[in-house]
């Protein structure tokens, strides 16, 4: 089989593999669509996972399964299926522990792209599948579907981090296409007013949408003396994380009321240490709760979420601004996620 793969850190290309082999509980899928994501650019160029060679990348799609185990028992040939970014070993501690993002060694549920071929791939092997696979629902399009693999779980982990209330005001710092899933997910959870910090104009266009009420540019300043000069100098309730550097991190401390809560899904890549300003956090004692995970994954997580999309209540078609169709085009589609022009929130694309 083909698949588009990190040669090694800052190189990528088309290479050829031997067809992955299924496993008694596994499946195999091939892709209905894929989707680009910031983070296979920090894997590819950042070297964000350390050095890999030949690895396929990707990890956000759906597809058609072509073969199971003979241990599967609630998916078939021919199943269209959601496939979650993270497939975790569901009967490892870590997952008995309620963590099983970290099955088998933190962040170790993150199998594509990372420990093994990702999903730029004419054919996907799923761990798991009874565990991991969804049924994709008839009236989503792989497009929509591609974006429940990450962007939706992730997005909304963020809101769950950061343990969002009816009333709350949230402040989301980073509106890329995971920023807007928890813009999207505060709201769902009763937020009365949510501060969104970003530049994009389609990514504001589209955090209004979901609904943002307020919105700060990073670029005018320190976030944290925006945030506070817009809510009397009190702080936001809760703040989620999904954008920005090291340093942004500080203006979440800052921007929260005491007695508030963080929930960080940004992936933090420089540097040794992440600082936490002392008087912010209230000398040690402002009951400043700081949180950050890996997106959980696994089946019932995508069926959850999927309903959303189902019943109305969630619409992911504005994160797909630029839809392209047949392999030729993922080169040109992870470039531009790497190069994040003006109109770009989400590249697709769609395997004809
Ligand atoms: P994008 O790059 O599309 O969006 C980043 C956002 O952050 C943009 O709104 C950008 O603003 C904003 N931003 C950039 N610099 C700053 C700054 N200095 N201060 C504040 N905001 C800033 O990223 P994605 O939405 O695709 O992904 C967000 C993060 O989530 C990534 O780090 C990604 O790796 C991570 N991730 C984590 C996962 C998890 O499981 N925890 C899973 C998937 C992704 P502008 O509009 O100006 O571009
Ligand atoms: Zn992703």
């Amino acid at each position: 089989m083909k698949g588009y793969a990190m040669l090694k850190i800052g190189e990528s290309g088309w290479i050829e593999k031997e067809n992955p082999v299924c496993g008694p509980a596994d499946a195999i899928v091939k892709p209905l669509a894929v989707s680009i994501c910031t983070s296979d650019v920090h894997t590819l160029w950042e070297g964000a996972i350390g050095e890999r060679h030949n690895m396929i990348l990707g990890h956000e799609g759906c597809g058609e399964i072509v073969e199971v185990g003979e241990l599967v028992k609630d998916f078939k040939p021919g199943d269209r299926v959601l496939i979650p970014a993270i497939t975790p070993d569901w009967n490892s501690l870590e997952a008995q522990a309620g963590y099983s993002m970290h099955s088998g060694g933190m962040l170790a549920g993150w199998k594509f792209s990372n420990f093994k071929d990702g999903v730029f791939s004419e054919l996907i092997h799923v761990n798991d599948a009874d565990g991991n696979l969804a049924l994709m629902p008839a009236d989503m399009s792989p497009v929509d579907a591609c974006m429940l693999s990450d962007m939706v779980t992730t997005g909304f982990h963020g809101v769950e981090l950061a343990d969002v209330q009816f009333g709350d005001s949230v402040l989301v710092i980073g509106i890329g296409p995971v920023g807007l899933m928890s813009v999207a997910g505060a709201n769902l959870r009763g937020a009365s007013r949510i501060i969104a910090v970003g530049t994009r104009p389609k990514c504001v266009e589209a955090a209004r949408g979901y609904g943002a009420t307020d919105f700060v540019s990073y670029k005018d300043g320190p976030i944290a003396d925006q945030v506070l000069a817009m809510t009397n100098g009190e702080g936001v309730d809760r703040v989620i994380v999904a954008g920005g550097g090291c340093d942004t991190f500080q203006d979440a401390v800052k921007a929260l009321k005491a007695g508030g809560k963080i929930g960080n899904v940004n992936y933090l890549g420089d540097g040794e240490f992440v600082t936490i300003p002392r008087v912010e956090w209230g000398v040690g004692m402002g009951h400043k709760d700081i949180r950050g995970g890996l997106t959980p994954g696994g089946r019932l997580r995508m069926e959850k979420l999927a309903t959303l999309i189902s019943s109305g209540r969630l619409d992911v078609s504005p994160l797909a601004s630029h839809v392209f169709h047949g392999w030729e085009h993922i080169e040109e589609a992870l470039f531009m996620m790497r190069d994040k022009p003006a109109d770009l929130i989400k590249p697709v694309v769609v395997i004809d």
